[in-house]
């Protein structure tokens, strides 16, 4: 399997949503994309995902326009499969916004974590980068050299400074995070934070500094955690994780030592596991690796799988 293929089956990272980056820069194209009937909404409150009956609320263009809204919704892009165009629309207090649409007792704000497990994998995808674009305008609103508004330019993929001396652009930003799984001969290491769900570990994180590599990052984060060295760093996969704008850039590496010092960081937890105790555990019911919707999920998944031959899924299946 190859990196694309790999990065393709984390949750968030198969985009159905063509961002058109050439034709948006064009007034005519982009006021086509306004325009057109058949466009659909996907609403925010601003981290959340408006939902009805925990379903995710999307407007047709008709509803859109009865609405009578005076702010402007950002283009995400057209769908790959038949070009409707799909927009991101931010609205407060959606019970009142959206009464003559839904019944307001029905509405609610819910975080994109707590839907993703219910919605399909196409769905997630589009809120996660329309939730991540929708942070960077929530957060960015002034321009960084001369302080003046922005206005969102190209559909709302970047904003330009209103200051005609300054002129400058903004441009989203995206937080680089790196997670490794390391392993050392037939184990694993797995820890786990303070504030985790009881039994829940997971592999190790952390976000990449100014001025270094995502390799040596690694190594760094893992010494920094659990005080071992790490050789043989490669490539996994990646995925877009909006909470609320990271990139996660899997990796995986073995150490050169198996003891352990997480007494300086914020591990509360970290251990080296077999597959079979690692199976044990899980079906003690004292241990679970973090949720699917996470790529650790997919680095932890295939060690599993490379070790016994079957998924987590699998196992778990069938212990039930
Ligand atoms: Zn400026």
């Amino acid at each position: 399997m190859d990196d694309l293929s790999r990065s393709l089956l984390n949750t968030y990272s198969a985009q159905p949503l063509d961002r058109c980056s050439l034709e948006r820069k064009k007034s005519t194209w982009l006021n086509n994309q306004y325009t057109n009937t058949s466009a659909e909404y996907l609403v925010l409150d601003d981290r959340s995902v408006v939902c009805s009956k925990c379903v995710p609320v999307i407007l047709s263009h008709v509803q859109f326009i009865a609405l009578n809204l005076t702010i402007k919704p950002i283009l995400l892009g057209l769908k790959k499969t038949n070009k409707t165009p799909v927009f991101l629309l931010n609205i407060n207090e959606p019970e009142q916004v959206l009464e003559s649409i839904s019944d307001s007792d029905e509405l609610e704000s819910l975080s994109l974590r707590e839907i993703t497990q219910d919605i399909d994998l196409d769905l997630a995808a589009m809120f996660s980068y329309a939730t991540m674009l929708n942070h960077w305008h929530l957060s960015t609103r002034f321009c960084t050299r001369c302080g003046s508004k922005l206005e969102m330019k190209e559909g709302g993929t970047l904003q330009q400074c209103t200051n005609e001396s300054c002129s400058h652009v903004e441009y989203p930003r995206i937080n680089s995070a790196v997670i490794m799984r390391v392993t050392k001969g037939d184990k694993i290491l797995l820890a786990r934070q303070e504030y985790w769900p009881e039994g829940m570990y997971s592999v190790l994180a952390g976000f990449v500094e100014v001025g270094e590599t995502l390799e040596h990052a690694v190594a760094r984060e893992v010494m920094e955690e659990v005080n071992i060295p790490v050789e043989n760093i490669n490539y996994h996969s990646s995925q877009p994780w909006p909470f609320p704008n990271s990139l996660m850039l899997g990796y995986t590496a073995e150490a050169t030592s198996d003891e352990l010092d997480f007494e300086q960081d914020d591990i509360e937890h970290a251990f080296w596991l077999t597959a079979d105790e690692l199976k044990e555990k899980m079906a003690e019911g004292i241990l679970y690796p973090s949720s699917s919707v996470s790529i650790s999920h997919s680095l932890i998944n295939d060690w599993f799988i490379e070790q016994t031959g079957i998924s987590i899924k699998e196992f778990k299946s069938n212990l039930a």
